[in-house]
């Protein structure tokens, strides 16, 4: 079909939060198609490794059919080129994310002018939840019940006690 939108929601999902998933959701009911890409991000030191974070991307987004995931180390710019989408989609959270993603919207306009970055707002009681408060919260045992989606706990659990083991046996 030549008309489909297909638009793309870039990220480090490291690992995927439920207000990630909650902009997953109102995105894939906007548009026909949406590709979910975990991006190569040189400034983190990851959690979990590509692979790993598209693998639990794709188990929590199992039933959203127009879901697709995958992963990518080229500019964006590029990338939604390569896919044939002009759409970006972000997810903007209450405070600090305006600016670094204005910013982030021009150079991508400037790499290809034909792309637009839409912003989407989660559910409320996510606005001030992002990953790495996730790992923080994790590494003080808390519970993490609605900050990740339920599958995506275990993983989390099950990597901070391998690091902890590694670390001990260093
Ligand atoms: P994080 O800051 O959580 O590590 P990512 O780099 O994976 O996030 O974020 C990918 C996109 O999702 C960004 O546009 C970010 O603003 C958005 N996002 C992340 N968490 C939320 C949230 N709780 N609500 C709305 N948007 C979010």
């Amino acid at each position: 079909m030549t008309n489909m939108k297909t638009a793309i929601y870039p990220g480090s999902f490291d690992p995927v939060t439920s207000g990630h998933l909650n902009i997953i959701r109102r995105a894939a009911s906007v548009f026909d198609e949406l590709i979910v890409c975990v991006m190569v991000n040189a400034g983190k030191n990851p959690m979990f490794t590509l692979a790993e974070r598209v693998d639990m991307i794709r188990r929590v987004t199992a039933d959203l059919p127009n879901v697709t995931v995958d992963c990518s180390e080229e500019l964006l710019a590029e990338y939604a080129r390569k896919k044939g989408s002009r759409v970006i989609v972000k997810g903007l959270r209450a405070g600090s994310d305006f600016e670094n993603e204005f910013q982030m919207a021009m150079i991508n306009r400037k790499i290809n002018p034909e792309l637009d970055t839409m912003f989407l707002t989660a559910e409320h009681q996510f606005t001030y939840l992002s990953s790495s408060t996730v790992k923080e919260l994790a590494a003080y045992g808390a519970d993490l019940t609605g900050f990740l989606p339920e599958t995506i706990i275990q993983d989390v659990r099950d990597r901070i006690k391998k690091n902890r083991k590694e670390e001990i046996n260093k």
